[in-house]
């Protein structure tokens, strides 16, 4: 399936200078969305994946599904301040911005296999800073997976070491 032709670019979002890769097309088609939650899945196969970690909020899309087919759990990284039990926290430097990551303090047990899923690497910051909550917990990434991969931002180089894998690269 030629996934590129779901995405949908938006200049000058969310500000100047930005081209912004909107997936909302691709999730609007029911046969996109299926092949994309297959071709995501396919990433993983034969992998042992105890818990999938999705990143706030586009993240949420495609992680709970992953974990329920790789029969994993499925944890919520929020942004700053969403997440009602104690907390581990984590600043990152983004594409457009700084933020802080949330995730909860009991929800990775030492030992065990993490998948990270977001929709797009841009920068690497966001990334970078889900695997290091992972780790601050005790858990071993065993893969990053995104839809898009903005290759020309160098995020990659921020996530030396994990196993990287996109649907799409541009
Ligand atoms: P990074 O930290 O890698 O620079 O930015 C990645 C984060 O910002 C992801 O959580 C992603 O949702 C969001 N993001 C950055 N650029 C884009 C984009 O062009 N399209 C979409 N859908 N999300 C983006």
């Amino acid at each position: 399936m030629d996934f590129g032709s779901y995405i949908r670019d938006i200049k000058d979002y969310p500000k100047p200078g930005v081209v912004f890769k909107d997936i909302t097309p691709l999730l609007n088609d029911p046969i996109a969305l299926r092949k994309t939650g297959e071709a995501l899945l396919g990433f993983t196969s034969n992998m042992q994946i105890d818990k999938v970690v999705g990143v706030d909020s586009r993240g949420f899309i495609f992680a709970p599904m992953l974990a329920e087919k790789l029969e994993a759990g499925f944890v919520p990284v929020r942004k700053k301040g969403k997440l009602p039990f104690k907390t581990v926290a984590e600043s990152y430097v983004l594409e457009y911005g700084e933020g802080e990551l949330e995730i909860h303090a009991d929800a990775i047990q030492p030992g065990e296999k993490v998948l990270v899923h977001d929709d797009v690497l841009a920068t690497g910051g966001t990334a970078q800073a889900v695997c290091k909550l992972v780790e601050k917990l005790g858990g071993e990434v065993v893969q990053c997976n995104f839809l898009i991969e903005l290759t020309f931002l160098g995020g990659s180089e921020k996530l030396n070491g994990y196993p990287i894998r996109a649907l799409l690269q541009y």
